[in-house]
């Protein structure tokens, strides 16, 4: 099958042609973000393979079907950007990859957690200068913290998981909570509780028109004070504006994130010889509690593998006419 690949990297490249040796699917690779502006290099294939910010809006949807392509391939597990109402009606169906190696993502968020907690970036900066003073590092121990998990899904439980080995107290809000969650001693509580008692915040749902800001305002100001939050899920879940005024009040004491709502004009390019417009993440990057990383939770040897081998396997089940395992629809 002839399949167009957007946003396409290096390592996408390498990894997918690797995983598509036996297949055999014709892949035409595009450095460019689809978009409506992009869509016609897709013109005559079969299939589109995507990723996280590229634009499948109605449009977008629309000409892909009128250019002869009826899947898309997400190689990622959200489909937060794909518009399914509108794939549906045009006949187009839509595959994601519903699990890679949770243990990336999770690993990712710890990590964050280490670093803000114990100012590993601050320490890594000063001894290469050869400043080796202890001014201004003190951490403080994980061992007893309350940590709140949003969504314990895939990531979130594995996430959950690790704490627990730091001796961290874990309390959960999820719309389907999972008994799994509750064996590791995990409480369920709601939203507002969780806000107040956790010294740790880390998000792992999805994002949804639901979950769309669920950090805002009010909920920083349900804060404990000093709290860190963590976000590896999607910028959407929340209003960088309301947290840089919590970073600058004090109410919130660290910030580590792997994505940003306006991430697509920014991530995944280097922007180090450029002027960047966007004030609102050089705001962020400013402040010395917080830790920007470019969406590279996902981003190990074993996740990417896992991601290209399913999504591989996914357009050859579309090709020979068998079922999608991975099939996203309407509702997700
Ligand atoms: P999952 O589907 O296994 O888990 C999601 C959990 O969120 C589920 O338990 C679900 O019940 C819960 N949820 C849904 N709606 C909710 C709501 N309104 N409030 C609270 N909880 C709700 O997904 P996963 O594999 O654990 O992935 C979680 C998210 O991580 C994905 O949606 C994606 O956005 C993000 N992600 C990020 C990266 C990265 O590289 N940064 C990589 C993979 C996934």
């Amino acid at each position: 099958m002839k399949v167009a690949v957007f946003s396409a990297k290096r390592y996408d490249r390498e990894l997918l042609a690797a995983a598509n040796t036996t297949a055999g699917h014709e892949l035409h690779f595009f450095d460019d973000l689809l978009d409506p502006s992009t869509v016609v290099l897709a013109a005559g294939c079969g299939a589109i393979c995507v990723f996280v910010n590229d634009v499948l809006d109605e449009e977008v949807l629309a000409a892909l079907a009128a250019g002869g392509t009826h899947l898309v391939a997400l190689r990622c597990t959200g489909f937060n950007n794909v518009d399914l109402k509108a794939a549906a009606v045009l006949g187009v169906r839509v595959v994601r990859v519903t699990e890679y190696s949770p243990y990336s993502v999770a690993e990712h968020a710890v990590a964050l957690i280490l670093a803000l907690r114990r100012k590993i970036h601050r320490a890594y900066n000063r001894t290469r200068d050869g400043n080796f003073e202890l001014d201004g590092l003190l951490g403080a121990d994980l061992h007893g913290c309350t940590v709140g998990v949003i969504g314990t899904g895939k990531i979130g439980r594995v996430f959950a998981r690790i704490m627990s080995g730091f001796g961290c107290e874990l309390i959960a809000y999820d719309k389907f909570p999972s008994a799994d969650f509750e064996r590791m001693g995990g409480r369920y509580v709601p939203l507002r509780e969780l806000a107040a008692r956790s010294h740790i915040v880390s998000l792992h749902c999805p994002l949804t028109p639901e979950t769309h800001y669920l950090v805002d305002a009010g909920a920083l100001a349900l804060a404990k004070p000093g709290a860190i939050l963590i976000n590896t899920s999607r910028g959407g879940l929340v209003d960088t504006e309301a947290v840089i005024a919590s970073l600058k009040s004090g109410q919130l004491g660290a910030l580590g994130i792997d994505v940003y709502e306006q991430e697509s004009d920014l991530f995944f390019q280097d922007l180090s010889s450029s002027i960047i417009p966007d004030d609102v993440i050089q705001r962020l990057v400013s402040f010395p509690n917080v830790i920007v990383t470019g969406h590279q939770a996902f981003f190990t040897r074993e996740a990417v593998g896992a991601i290209c081998a399913t999504t591989i396997a996914s357009i050859s089940d579309y090709a020979a006419g068998r079922p999608l395992a991975h099939e996203v629809h309407v509702g997700g």
